[in-house]
């Protein structure tokens, strides 16, 4: 992967800072994160988040983080509202948060009110102690943090400069478990999230930038020593089975669907679609999970299969046995979940149709496209993990903790424009 770090570029988002009366560093990291949003093997749709700690004239120290509801690749600062950051690092020795209290947090400690929900990621960036932090869902790193146990492996790659922060939800938990494991690790230069992504940090843009760059280099590295190919994205080129699509558009609208005022379809057929749909044992494979957790609010844990001729009524079976799999995988997990949950709709938003290429379904052709993109990126990531090892993603009740959890809920219903 090339680092997109260009000096005038860098300097331009300077000046427009200067020129809005904002700091250097916010330009700088307004100018960072939207090249890495800029690359789709890095993240994709408010996936990832980055931030910046600065200090103002009378010595208050302050954080820009990215704000719920923003992509990174089109960032304005509106987008990177200010926290004070003391109140944040108060919560480091505290009790557990739960989640309402510390949204309440995020909330109380914003300088402006009426600024959006600060990413759930903040406490981690917080307890970093570094100028810029950036975070990544980067497809090379997901091909190699979906593996079983990827500890010693990590190690080899990276020696001392990634330390290795197993499993842990999004949210508090995590803050404290990336922060315990920093401190164990003082000298290394990012952290991998096992079954989640990277982050690197520097006390300038450009470093903390480039690290991500270059530990997603490695990551490709490792994976053509094993003689794994990943491929870059892949714009769909295969013709799509238009019949097909009718007659799941017409199951999809059915009175009682979610889509029954009205459903949007992104087909999609790239190389890697095909050879993901073509796998005798592509069901088992889909059935493991998403390739990063936050991907499941969009595209639920897993698809419906169908096959390429198949008649309204195999698809309407395949419809209702979806339906009856995602309403036991509710009620084994909402069980012993600590507070009531509330199933939400039993449809699927990704079709694979096997052999030929997927349909990701929404409510809105925007949706549809994200779900598409998702996908796009996700059997990239899936056919490299499979030929490097065993594509092995958070289970079943972590997927279901993270579909299910208030906080990644509150995103869907954001208003339109934060979508
Ligand atoms: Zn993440």
């Amino acid at each position: 992967m090339k680092s997109r770090w260009n000096d005038e570029d860098a300097a331009r988002y300077v000046e427009t800072a200067r020129a809005a009366g904002q700091s250097d560093a916010l330009g700088l990291r307004i100018y960072t994160s939207r090249i890495i949003g800029g690359d789709p093997d890095l993240v994709l749709h408010g996936g990832g988040n980055t931030s910046v700690k600065v200090t103002s004239s009378d010595g208050e120290e302050f954080m820009h983080i990215k704000g719920s509801g923003w992509d990174l690749d089109t960032i304005e600062a509106p987008g990177l509202p200010a926290v004070r950051l003391a109140q944040l690092l108060a919560a480091r020795n505290g009790p557990k948060l739960s989640d309402p209290h510390m949204v309440a947090l995020l909330r109380e400690s914003l300088l402006e009110k009426d600024a959006p929900n600060p990413s759930v990621e903040a406490l981690l960036h917080a307890f970093l102690p570094f100028a810029y932090v950036d975070h990544s869902h980067a497809t090379a790193i997901l091909a190699l943090a979906d593996q079983p146990d990827m500890r010693e492996t990590v190690k080899r790659i990276y020696g001392d400069r990634l330390a290795y922060v197993p499993y842990v939800m999004p949210g508090f938990d995590l803050s404290i478990e990336a922060d315990r494991v920093f401190q164990d690790h003082r000298g290394c230069e990012g952290l991998w999230l096992e079954n989640h992504g990277l982050f690197t940090f520097a006390d300038d843009a450009r470093t903390s930038y480039e690290l991500m760059i270059e530990f997603v280099t490695m990551a490709e590295n490792e994976l053509a020593r094993a003689g794994v190919e990943l491929s870059g994205p892949q714009a769909s080129d295969g013709p799509k089975n238009t019949g097909l699509a009718t007659r799941l558009e017409k199951a999809c609208t059915k009175p009682g669907s979610p889509f029954a005022g009205g459903v949007a379809l992104d087909y999609r057929s790239t190389a890697a679609i095909r050879t993901h749909a073509s796998k005798p044992d592509v069901e088992a494979i889909s059935m493991r999970g998403t390739v990063t957790p936050d991907h499941v609010i969009r595209i639920k844990p897993w698809p419906m299969i169908i096959e390429a001729d198949a008649d309204e009524a195999e698809i309407e079976s395949a419809l209702a046995t979806y339906g009856d799999r995602y309403r036991a995988y509710f009620e084994r997990n909402a069980a012993r979940a600590s507070e009531p949950k509330r199933i939400l709709d039993v449809y699927p938003r990704v079709v694979l149709v096997r052999g030929e290429g997927i349909f990701a379904i929404g409510a809105s052709a925007k949706a549809a496209k994200i779900g598409g993109d998702l996908c796009e990126q996700a059997t990239r990531a899936i056919n490299a993990a499979e030929a490097y090892g065993r594509f092995t993603p958070i289970g079943e009740a972590d997927l279901f903790d993270m579909e299910y959890w208030s906080l990644e809920q509150a995103k869907l219903a954001a208003p339109a424009k934060f979508q």
